[in-house]
């Protein structure tokens, strides 16, 4: 079985920075990434709250992390953890393909899009349902499309699919937004995206193949509207991907993994950096601010236990 020094589970901002602050503290690292580069970084059209960028792709910046964490020597490998021994001295991570034993496991595996848990999602998932305007815009060149979500993500996804896709409804529970002013006033200088207020997606409906529209509900009136659409883009926020940790690691009530700014969880070696932390501010400086810190406590823990 391989060994390293430092597992990381997650290859976001706050993974690829373990793993930078980890080789060149002289830690042999590997990094687990369940399928794409970057995490919710990687599907991030433009970003513009990253220090030294004034506007960058999220997935460049992500290959350039992980390009700076290969060049250090840290192991990148793209399978997905399905699950792990961490309660003793040594830490065991089992993959899709192998196994790995670890000195000090850092759990920087971010969040997932919630769902919104209506009828339709799941048979359309994939056939006009999305949770990635990056990612599914070209398939909706020239259609109408449905952004769904009132925060940062859901006007981003907006902005870039009304370059692409002809009408964009950016449909939302409340009159007011939680995404950033600046957000807000880019999608508002569109002229092809339509604001739907106060409104639920009570379904999404199809023809058994594909996506045909959307039947909405007025919070506020009760009133029943159908809009006619050939994607639905869900950008309702993230939960975290934490399921495996349940019963091993102390978890708040929302699923995040209970760490303080130490990031040291429950378990002594075990820590949880970025999203998948309970934090006050989730944004890619702050996961990588945390994939940095998580390494300096796990250093702590490495020399304790070859001491
Ligand atoms: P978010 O900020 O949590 O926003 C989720 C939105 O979905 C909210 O408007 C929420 O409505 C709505 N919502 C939640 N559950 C819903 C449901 N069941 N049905 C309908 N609507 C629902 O999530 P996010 O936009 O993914 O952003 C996550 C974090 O990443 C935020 O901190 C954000 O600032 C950050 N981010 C930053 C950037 C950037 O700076 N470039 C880009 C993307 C994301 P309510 O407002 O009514 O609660």
């Amino acid at each position: 079985m391989e060994r390293f020094d430092i597992a990381i589970i997650g290859g976001g901002p706050a993974g690829f920075t373990a793993a930078v602050y980890a080789c060149r503290a002289g830690y042999s690292a590997i990094v687990f990434e369940k399928a794409s580069h970057g995490g919710q970084m990687g599907i991030t059209s433009e970003i513009e709250n990253y220090p030294g960028f004034a506007r960058v792709d999220g997935f460049d910046l992500a290959m350039k992390m992980m390009n700076q964490a290969k060049g250090l020597g840290a192991v990148i490998k793209t399978e997905e953890v399905t699950s792990v021994d961490i309660g003793g001295r040594e830490k065991f991570v089992t993959t899709t393909r192998n196994q790995y034993e670890a000195g000090a496991v850092i759990i920087a595996g971010g969040a997932k899009p919630r769902l919104l848990g209506v009828p339709g999602e799941e048979q359309y998932k994939g056939r006009g349902v999305s949770y990635c305007a990056t990612c599914d815009g070209m398939f909706f060149r020239g259609k109408t499309v449905i952004v769904n979500g009132g925060g940062d993500t859901a006007f981003e996804d907006a902005v870039y699919l009304s370059n692409v896709c002809e009408k964009v409804y950016l449909v939302h529970r409340r009159n007011s937004f939680r995404a950033s002013a600046a957000s807000v006033k880019r999608a508002q200088a569109k002229e092809n995206i339509e604001f739907v207020y106060s409104s639920v997606i009570e379904e999404i409906t199809g023809d058994g193949m594909r996506v045909t529209g959307a039947k909405l509900k007025n919070v506020e009136s009760g009133e029943i509207t159908e809009i006619g659409c050939a994607g639905v883009f869900v950008a309702v926020g993230r939960v975290p991907d934490t399921e495996i940790y349940a019963g091993k690691l102390d978890l708040d009530g929302s699923g995040y993994i209970v760490a303080d700014e130490t990031c040291r969880t429950n378990i002594p070696g075990v820590f949880a950096a970025g999203d998948v932390r309970t934090k006050h501010l989730r944004q890619i400086v702050t996961a990588c601010a945390d994939g940095a810190t998580a390494v300096k406590f796990a250093e702590e823990w490495l020399t304790e236990i070859t001491e």
